[in-house]
């Protein structure tokens, strides 16, 4: 099931910039403008809520106390563009368990959200990992971390073997960049997304009758039949 994240935003561009980018990343979004809406729906209880912190009605920090006294397990991150240093520290001791100062990337949000699902929720349930996985005539090894086409090895980078076993573990659907980029590199890599560009360039030339499609504007899908 998909988790439940509530949006407070009334900068009206950044709440639908962010509101998209965590629909895309699989988030069930709900936003508001104002505080009074969201403090009136706090006993839904979404998964997280992320927070600014000047907004017209209220002050972030209300609903912050709000929330945890509703439910102190409730995770909350908070955004503020104000004096960063004050914010973060009376946010903190608030209870709120993380912080961005705007302005941000998108990417930064869905990473330190992702971070914190992980840390508070646990990682998601995965089905045991099948050691060997056969896809359009190669094999993969988890264990060995190789790959093979009839019997011979195809050398691959590090990066290049973990793309590519990532895209064997979602074959069939659509993965982001940023997906791909939080998974394969790691949620503390900050460096440019055309890094995943380039290197399932490489990949394609290595493993060319792998069909990696290019879902424009969006990411990569492995397609097997
Ligand atoms: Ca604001």
């Amino acid at each position: 099931m998909s988790k439940r994240i509530y949006l407070v935003e009334d900068e009206k561009s950044l709440r639908i910039l962010l509101e998209k980018y965590l629909e895309r990343e699989g988030y069930e979004v709900t936003t508001f403008s104002e505080g009074v809406p969201a403090i009136n729906r706090i006993k839904d209880m979404p998964d997280l809520w992320v927070l600014d912190i000047m907004l017209p009605d209220v002050d972030g920090y209300e609903i912050i106390k709000a929330i945890k006294e509703n439910s102190k397990n409730t995770p909350v991150i908070f955004m503020s563009a104000r004096n960063e240093e004050l914010d973060r520290v009376v946010g903190l001791e608030l209870g709120s368990d993380d912080y961005l100062s705007k302005p941000f990337l998108p990417r930064e949000l869905i990473i330190r959200i992702s971070k914190l699902f992980e840390r508070i929720y646990g990682k998601e349930e995965k089905k045991p990992e099948e050691e060997m996985i056969n896809i359009s005539g190669y094999r993969i090894s988890k264990r060995q971390r190789a790959v093979f086409l009839n019997e011979e090895e195809i050398q691959l980078t590090n990066k290049e073997f973990e793309l590519l076993k990532y895209f064997a573990d979602n074959k069939n659907g659509v993965v982001s960049r940023d997906q791909i980029l939080i998974n394969v590199w790691g949620d503390d890599y900050f460096g440019s997304d055309r890094v995943v560009d380039d290197t399932i360039r490489r990949l394609r030339k290595k493993v060319e009758k792998m069909n990696i499609e290019t879902v424009y504007g969006y990411g990569y899908k492995l397609v097997v039949k």
